[in-house]
């Protein structure tokens, strides 16, 4: 078995352990990072073609910051790369006042000083004729948001930290590892790593490398559906908005125009709960048949069968924030997972600000929100 000596080792190379690789092979560490897979793949929750990033967060004023230097970041990298990974269409949160979606927005809007519009139901369906809110609804626009691709992003972040020096390690899972002295002990199939760090990245399987360390995070089997648009040009991102709509009973669809594989929808939660490795990756008929009976009551014209289903896995802790934060009984290991759905967007800030834990053995003041003594 080969063995090795570095900085940092890195478990998964999802759209977190890619961004930290990145992030702290740019900085000078020595990295070694594994994944089961051969990212980017489909097994995770790193697919599906697009992500939205949006600023005025509603989830919690607490996430602008992260995300406005993730705008900075991902701008960064698709310089680094010569690829196009952002592209821009704004975003539409709909919902009645006085629910979490449209007061959120305006809230995270208001501390941070970011300009946002609120149209009338009767505007929105002006603007965005596909979309049909009730008219007690109103849609916060913000400028700023749009679609980031996942897969070219993560493929993006790979190839930067294996130009930085990383060692990326592909279709080899880490069966286990040890902190003791001081140091790391990562072990594979075929490698044993020693580290002075360890950064746990592993998505919806984290919870089996953390063995004794009980955390109350569940996985969530949630669907991704692409309609056709036979070429509807009120559907393309030049004018067609990212959109999240809460209903009055709190279910939230979402939305993302056609680029090109037709209109994206998925509803944000109401997934069963699962496993990583049990999950049933089917999309039935039935459970087709229900998503459009909840989507048509707010989307105009759309088809009965969707051209496309993919199933993908959301990580969630019970309060939906993440959870980035040292391991409290292993010294050395940093847990990075458990983005509860919506973390795709921060990835380069969340690689920067744990790289930077890494280096210092500190957490930034960034992450103080996402710490793990709150879920215990
Ligand atoms: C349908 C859907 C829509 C979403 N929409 C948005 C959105 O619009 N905007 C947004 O910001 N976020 C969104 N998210 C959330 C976002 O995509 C995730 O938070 C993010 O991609 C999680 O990345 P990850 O690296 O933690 O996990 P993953 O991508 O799952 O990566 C984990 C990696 O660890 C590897 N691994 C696991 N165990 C081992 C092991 N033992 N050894 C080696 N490797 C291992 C796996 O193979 C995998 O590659 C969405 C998620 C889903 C599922």
């Amino acid at each position: 078995m080969r063995d090795q000596q570095v900085d940092l080792a890195v478990v998964g190379l999802g759209a977190m352990g890619a961004a930290v690789s990145w992030q702290a092979a740019v900085r000078g560490l020595s990295v070694v990072a594994f994944d089961a897979f051969e990212p980017p793949h489909s097994r995770g929750s790193t697919h599906g073609h697009s992500r939205i990033i949006r600023e005025a967060y509603f989830e919690h004023p607490q996430y602008v910051p992260l995300v406005q230097r993730a705008y900075t970041l991902w701008a960064e990298l698709e310089t680094a790369a010569a690829t196009r990974l952002f592209q821009a269409c704004g975003g539409l949160m709909i919902g009645r006042p006085g629910h979490d979606l449209v007061d959120g927005t305006r809230r995270a809007a208001a501390e941070h000083g970011l300009p946002v519009q609120t149209w009338t139901a009767g505007e929105v369906r002006a603007r965005v004729p596909v979309l049909a809110p009730d008219p007690e609804m109103v849609g916060v626009f913000e400028p700023r948001a749009g679609v980031l691709a996942p897969e070219r992003a993560v493929g993006a972040m790979l190839d930067q930290a294996r130009r930085a020096g990383a060692q990326l390690f592909t279709n080899e899972a880490v069966v286990g590892w040890a902190s003791k002295d001081g140091q790391v002990e990562v072990r594979s199939g075929s490698r044993q790593v020693r580290a002075r760090r360890l950064v746990l990245a592993a998505g919806p399987w984290v919870t089996s490398l953390l063995g004794e360390l009980r955390l109350p995070l569940s996985v969530e089997r949630v669907v991704q559906y692409w309609y056709a648009t036979d070429g509807d040009d009120r559907l393309a991102p030049s004018v067609f908005p990212v959109f999240l709509l809460q209903a009055p009973d709190g279910r939230m669809l979402y939305g993302l125009p056609d680029q090109g594989r037709g209109l994206k929808l998925a509803e944000h939660h109401g997934g069963s709960t699962t496993t990583a490795d049990t999950v049933d990756r089917a999309v039935s008929t039935t459970e087709q048949s229900a998503f459009h009976a909840f989507a048509t009551r707010w989307v105009r014209g759309l088809a009965v069968a969707p051209m496309e289903a993919a199933v993908c896995l959301y990580t969630n802790t019970p309060d939906s924030d993440f959870l980035l934060d040292w391991h409290p009984s292993a010294p050395g290991v940093f847990i990075c997972s458990a983005c509860s759905g919506h973390g795709f967007k921060f990835a380069p800030a969340i690689g920067e600000a744990v790289a930077s834990a890494v280096s210092s053995g500190a957490l930034p003041h960034d992450l103080a929100p996402f710490r793990l003594a709150r879920l215990r």
